[in-house]
C-alpha cells in the first residue's frame, strides 16, 4: 500500500524537464501532481511511471496563464493528494527564431503570460497554501529560468531571454519575502538541454548543433536538470534560498 508522502506540483510535466523531474521526484519519495497543457496521453504515461515507483500521481490539464484553470488545478491537488509541500514552476515556452524587428505584440503577450504570469500565479497559490503566515507547514518552490537570461539570445528570442531574466529577479525577491515563512525559493538555469522545446524555435536539432559552443561539448539531459531541482526541493538544501543554479556545462 502507498503511504502518504509530501506532495509536489510540477507544471509542464508531460515531457522534457518536467517529466524527468516527476519521475525523479517519485524515486525520492514525493507524490506528484503532473500538470500539462495539451498532451493528456503523455501526462498519463508520466503518472504511470510515478505510480510504478510506489507513489501517488494525478494529471491536471491547465494552461498556467489562465487564472481560473490554475485555481481549479490547485483545488484538485488539495482534494486528491492533500497539502502541498513543493512547486516546480517548469512550464515555459519559446517562439520561432526571430529578430526583435520581426516580432509582434501577440507573441510577447503569450511569452509573458506563460513564462511570467504562469509562474507568478502558481507561486501565489502555493504560497497561500504553504506559508506559515497562512497556517501552512512551509515548503519549497523551484523556478525554471535559463542561461538565456545572461546571454540574451540575440537574433533568436530576446523576448524569451528577457522573460527568464524576470524569473531570476522574481526568485530573488520572493525568496526574501518568504524566508521567515518556511518557504525556500530557488531557480535552476538550464543551458541547452535535449528536449522537444527546440522544435518550437524552428530548430529541432539545436542541442546537437550547439555542442560546439558548449564548453562541455554536449547538450545536457532533462535528467541532469531534474537532479538539481530535486536537490533544491530536498532537506539537504535547507539553508539554500534565493539561489540561482546554472546547470549548463559551463556555457
Ligand atoms: P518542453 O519539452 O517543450 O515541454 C514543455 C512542457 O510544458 C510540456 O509538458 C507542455 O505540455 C507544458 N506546457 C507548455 N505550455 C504550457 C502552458 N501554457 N501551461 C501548462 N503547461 C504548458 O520544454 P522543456 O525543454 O522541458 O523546458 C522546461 C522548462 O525549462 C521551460 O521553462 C524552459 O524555458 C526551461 N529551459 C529549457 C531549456 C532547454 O534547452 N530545453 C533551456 C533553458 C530553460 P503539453 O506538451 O501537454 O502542451
Amino acid at each position: 500500500m502507498t503511504t502518504s508522502a509530501p506532495v509536489l506540483l510540477i507544471t509542464g510535466a508531460s515531457r522534457g524537464i518536467g517529466a524527468a523531474t516527476a519521475r525523479l521526484a517519485a524515486a525520492r519519495g514525493w507524490d506528484v501532481a503532473i500538470n500539462y497543457a495539451r498532451d493528456a496521453a503523455a501526462a498519463e504515461a508520466v503518472a504511470a511511471d510515478v505510480r510504478a515507483a510506489g507513489r501517488r500521481a494525478i494529471t491536471v490539464a491547465a494552461d498556467v496563464a489562465d487564472e481560473a484553470a490554475v485555481l481549479a488545478m490547485f483545488n484538485r491537488v488539495d482534494a486528491e493528494l492533500g497539502p502541498l509541500a513543493g512547486l516546480v514552476n517548469n512550464a515555459g515556452i519559446v517562439a520561432m527564431k526571430a529578430r526583435l524587428d520581426e516580432m509582434d505584440v501577440a507573441r510577447w503577450q503569450r511569452m509573458w503570460a506563460v513564462n511570467l504570469t504562469g509562474s507568478f500565479l502558481c507561486a501565489r497559490e502555493a504560497v497561500r497554501r504553504m506559508s506559515t503566515r497562512h497556517g501552512g507547514s512551509g515548503g519549497a518552490i523551484v523556478n525554471l529560468g535559463s542561461v538565456a537570461a545572461r546571454i540574451g539570445s540575440p537574433a533568436m528570442y530576446v523576448d524569451y531571454a528577457a522573460s527568464k531574466g524576470a524569473v531570476d529577479t522574481f526568485t530573488i525577491g520572493l525568496a526574501q519575502e518568504l524566508a521567515a515563512e518556511g518557504i525556500r525559493v530557488n531557480a535552476v538555469r538550464p543551458g541547452i538541454i535535449d528536449t522537444d522545446i527546440h522544435a518550437d524555435s524552428g530548430d529541432r536539432h539545436r542541442p546537437q548543433a550547439a555542442a560546439a559552443v558548449i564548453p562541455m561539448g554536449r547538450p545536457g539531459t532533462a535528467d541532469e536538470i531534474a537532479a538539481a531541482v530535486l536537490w533544491l526541493l530536498s532537506a539537504e538544501a535547507s539553508y539554500t534560498t534565493g539561489a540561482i543554479v546554472d546547470v549548463a556545462g559551463a556555457r
